[in-house]
């Protein structure tokens, strides 16, 4: 016998009962985006391998050693599963000439894959909501973006989510800070584990957000990259932080935030919650400003930011978000013997009826007795149930039962059943209709 097959380690199979909690998730993110004037867009899960490389960095997490890269055995063409959204977005973006007029306020939502070390809260597919706003420059929208994402950790009912902030400053505030950060940390390289001794030149802020506790004196002593911000980034800085302020949110400065990708600059956060471990990071984002000329665009400003959907549902549900799994409204069950297989063909008609008007109906399928089908009907969670025999058929008419309350069945004409049903399911007057 052959062995039955698996899902990939780390990819996940989302089950009825979690796809329909993933389902409220998302209805709920898309009226929230709404609320703010988001426009949805939906980009390949496949891209060219340099859109990441040029677009994340070379010497990162994901470029380095999370990417699934292949070759199309077609035609040689080196391509990746994208690792992340807004490379992709901005390339759309660019491509398509979005930004021509006007800025852009844009949303996707979607898997993304990273080869990573599987865990709770860490997946090698794993989904993200991801929004981006190209086109602004202003501490506005960056704040905005913070703004939005408390409402709605409101609107699912998350408390314990906390914001840190920091400020990157501007490339060649980087760089001035990078030199001292590199002389300070080569100046104590026996401390730094073999990582860092990697990425000390090719990217030593990184250094800054290592979970080593080996290092974590030495990354206290290092120079802060905000000391090294001019007039203007901090002038952006504090901009952000007092629209933060008016609304009452509170933040933490954390001069350690630095993100894993090499495109941000100027403001960052992340929101986090000491609830779920180790993978506490629910939402991170920040402004990107030299990443739309690093496509090959018009060089314009942008902020974004990307939800970690699994991480988040595991909050919700831990907090004790309860999803109610949806029931139909009625049954329907049919049995007859008449060869012209009266009774079904009638439940057919009276079932997509009654969906015209607007209610769920489950039809059963497959035959059975009668009572094997009310025992279905019962487990379906249908308040009602709908019994067609050649009986009713031949009349016309559906025998009605409650599934939920005792009482006896009635027999309804089957021009009156929408209105019947309407009746019991809500209450309303029979004669008025739905
Ligand atoms: P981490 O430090 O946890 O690896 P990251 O900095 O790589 O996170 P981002 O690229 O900023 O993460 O992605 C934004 C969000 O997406 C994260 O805050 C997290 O909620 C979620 N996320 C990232 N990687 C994974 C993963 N492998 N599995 C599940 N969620 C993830
Ligand atoms: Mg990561």
């Amino acid at each position: 016998m052959s062995q039955t097959l698996q899902a990939i380690r780390g990819m996940n199979d989302i089950l009825p009962d979690d796809a329909e909690l993933w389902e409220e998730f998302e209805h709920t993110v898309r009226a929230w985006l709404a609320a703010y004037a988001y426009r949805p867009i939906r980009m390949p899960l496949v891209e060219p391998t340099p859109l990441f490389a040029r677009a994340i960095g070379e010497v990162t997490d994901i470029v380095e050693k999370e990417m699934y890269s292949f070759t199309d055995s077609l035609n040689g063409e080196q391509l990746t599963l994208r690792p992340e959204g807004t490379a992709s977005c901005v390339r759309a973006v660019l491509q398509h000439n979005l930004l021509y007029d006007a800025p852009r306020r844009l949303w996707y939502m979607g898997p993304m894959f990273r080869h990573e070390r599987p865990q709770k809260g860490r997946y090698r597919q794993f989904h993200q909501v991801g929004v981006e706003a190209l086109g602004f420059a202003g501490p506005d929208i960056d704040a905005e973006q913070i703004l939005m994402c408390q409402r709605l950790w409101d609107d699912l009912g998350l408390d314990d989510i906390r914001l840190e902030i920091n400020s990157l400053g501007q490339p060649d505030e980087r760089a001035r800070h990078r030199t001292d950060l590199i002389a300070y940390l080569g100046g104590h390289a026996n401390q730094l584990d073999e990582e860092a001794k990697r990425r000390l030149h090719a990217n030593p802020l990184r250094i800054l957000d290592s979970k080593n506790p080996v290092m974590q004196t030495i990354i206290d002593g290092a120079p802060k990259l905000i000391d090294y911000l001019g007039e203007a980034s901090l002038k952006h800085f504090e901009g952000v932080q007092q629209v933060l302020k008016d609304a009452g949110l509170p933040y933490r400065i954390n001069p350690r935030l630095v993100r894993g990708l090499d495109y941000y600059n100027l403001t960052v956060f992340e929101w986090v919650t000491d609830k779920l471990g180790a993978q506490g990071t629910v939402c991170a984002g920040g402004r990107y400003d030299g990443l739309v000329s690093q496509l090959g665009g018009k060089p314009s400003p942008a902020c974004g930011f990307a939800l970690g959907v699994e991480r988040l549902l595991a909050l919700w549900c831990d907090q004790g978000h309860q999803h109610d799994k949806p029931v139909p409204d009625i049954y329907v069950v049919h049995q007859g013997v008449a060869d012209n297989n009266a009774a079904q063909r009638f439940a057919f008609r009276v079932s997509e009826g009654l969906r015209d008007t607007g209610f769920a109906v489950q039809l059963h399928c497959g035959g059975g007795s009668f009572k094997s089908q009310m025992k279905r009907a019962d487990a379906s969670g249908a308040t009602l149930a709908a019994i067609i025999g050649d009986d009713e058929a031949q009349a016309n008419e559906v025998s009605l039962k409650h599934l939920r309350e005792a009482g006896e069945q009635r027999r309804v004409a089957a021009d009156q059943l929408a209105s019947a049903v309407g009746a019991w399911l809500y209450g309303e007057d029979e004669d008025g209709g739905l």
